[in-house]
């Protein structure tokens, strides 16, 4: 059989669901991956996530070659696309691993269907999640889908793919990665490489996971979520890994079932893309000061925790979790800024944006999502001390405070820095009110 094999977030040979299937059936196998040309638009084309997912194709493209296949590449819109692929090679099959995101399963369809007016089998497995979003009963609160999810995890088949040991490639007049680069504009991304998730995961400490999570100023979380974003790694080696140390309801655990409770949500209801899932807070009294929403972007709000967080964001393209929980309670309650400014704000910035994981998280910050408690605001001086009492986090990045003694930027008593753009105690009045009148 002759397979397209169509890679999307799933950039890696070994244990790669949809890619070891087409291995097994292919006679031919044409590895391909597309740039949609609308994603890249709405990214300004500059970020550089994009500069990490060429370093990512650029290191699947040679373990291909090193199986004596080869990556070809395309830059446009799939759906234009496709039909060419379709008409000049007559494949008997498209094989790609399935997309769960709102924009991933449009396009999926639009090809899906014109695979069929050409006669091609469209198929497509689930490999980016531990159990499909459909196999648990909805349940609109974590804990209770937490326990559904475990039980349907235990008859999943979580077993190591094989990855191939050759792949037939015909060589074609398609454009190669190298070619289709030129039509891509990225900036190298110089604070996170391709290489980095097998060695994270073999020497990650998932025993110090519960103890450390929270520290901002350690180096006590995974940072396995750019990894599980462009598949550079399997979920389910993440698990296997992980259970060597930790039991089935240890906290790492739960943390990769919250990822999979928001594309559950996403599954079963699918509005809250853009709509609050909770109907009673729909249409709140939004501030959207445009003033506010740049001194959070440009990291001046006179509050460090949020300054440095939001300069680690730009920095890395990656935020502490602790962080992402101080900066979205402080833009979306103390600044009364909506949360889907928030999403855009980390959508541009961050490496492992995941839209239905950050859509998620985004609304469960602002007590407008799936969340038990009706209200919760976090004090960013507080939150500060607990979790960075000797201001190593803050000082990192806010070299301009490296001096200051940590009393004095706990306290907010920096003359030279920024004032606070919003009085906390304040701000917890007005939100309430516009929350609860
Ligand atoms: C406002 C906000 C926006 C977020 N946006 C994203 C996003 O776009 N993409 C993204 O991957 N994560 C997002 N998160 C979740 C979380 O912050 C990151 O997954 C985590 O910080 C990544 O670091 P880590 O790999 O060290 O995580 P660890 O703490 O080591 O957790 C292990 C893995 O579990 C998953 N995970 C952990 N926490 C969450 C969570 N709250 N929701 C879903 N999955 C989780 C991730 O895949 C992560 O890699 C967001 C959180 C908040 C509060």
């Amino acid at each position: 059989m002759r397979i397209i094999y169509w890679f999307k977030r799933d950039l890696r040979l070994e244990d790669n669901v949809g890619f070891s299937e087409a291995c097994q059936q292919a006679r031919q196998l044409i590895p391909i991956f597309i740039f949609d040309q609308n994603l890249l638009a709405e990214l300004g084309g500059t970020a550089s996530r994009i500069g990490f997912l060429v370093d990512c194709l650029q290191r699947l493209n040679s373990q291909l070659q090193e199986k004596g296949s080869r990556l070809y590449c395309f830059y446009g819109q799939p759906d234009k696309i496709f039909p060419k692929l379709l008409a000049e090679l007559k494949p008997e099959a498209i094989f790609t691993n399935q997309s769960y995101s709102w924009s991933g399963e449009e396009t999926q369809a639009k090809v899906e269907s014109l695979s069929r007016k050409y006669r091609a089998d469209f198929r497509s497995f689930n490999d980016s999640l531990l159990v499909k979003p459909e196999k648990v009963e909805p349940r609109k609160v974590f804990r209770a889908f937490f326990k559904l999810w475990q039980k349907a995890l235990e008859s999943e088949d979580v077993s190591k793919k094989p990855g191939p040991s050759w792949i037939n490639t015909p060589t074609l007049n398609w454009p190669s990665l190298e070619e289709t680069l030129k039509l891509v504009s990225y900036q190298a991304n110089h604070h996170w490489s391709s290489d980095y998730a097998e060695k994270r995961l073999r020497k990650y400490d998932f025993g110090k996971y519960d103890s450390l999570r929270n520290r901002l100023d350690l180096d006590g979380t995974s940072r396995l979520s750019v990894a599980l974003r462009f598949g550079l790694v399997s979920v389910r080696q993440v698990l296997a890994r992980a259970k060597e140390q930790l039991r089935a309801e240890d906290q790492f655990i739960k943390e990769l079932a919250w990822r999979e409770f928001w594309y559950h949500l996403k599954y079963h209801f699918p509005w809250t893309r853009d709509l609050e899932f909770q109907e009673k807070r729909c249409g709140l009294k939004w501030l959207n000061r445009e003033e506010d929403i740049q001194a959070v972007e440009e990291a001046r709000t006179g509050y460090p925790v949020i300054d440095a967080a939001i300069r680690q964001l730009k920095k890395e393209g990656w935020m502490h979790n602790r962080a992402r929980l101080i900066v979205a309670s402080f833009l979306t309650k103390d600044l009364l800024i909506d949360w889907r400014v928030g999403e855009r704000l980390f959508k541009k910035y961050l490496l492992d944006y995941d839209e239905v994981v950050n859509v998620g998280n985004w609304q469960w910050s602002a007590s407008v999502g799936a969340d038990s408690r009706p209200f919760r605001m976090f004090n960013p001086v507080l939150q500060a001390q607990k979790f960075d009492p000797q201001c190593r986090y803050l000082k990192k990045y806010l070299p301009e405070l490296k001096k200051a003694s940590c009393r004095k930027i706990h306290s907010l008593e920096l003359p030279q820095y920024y004032r606070p753009i919003v009085d906390h105690r304040a701000a917890s009045v007005r939100v309430r009110q516009v929350y609860f009148s």
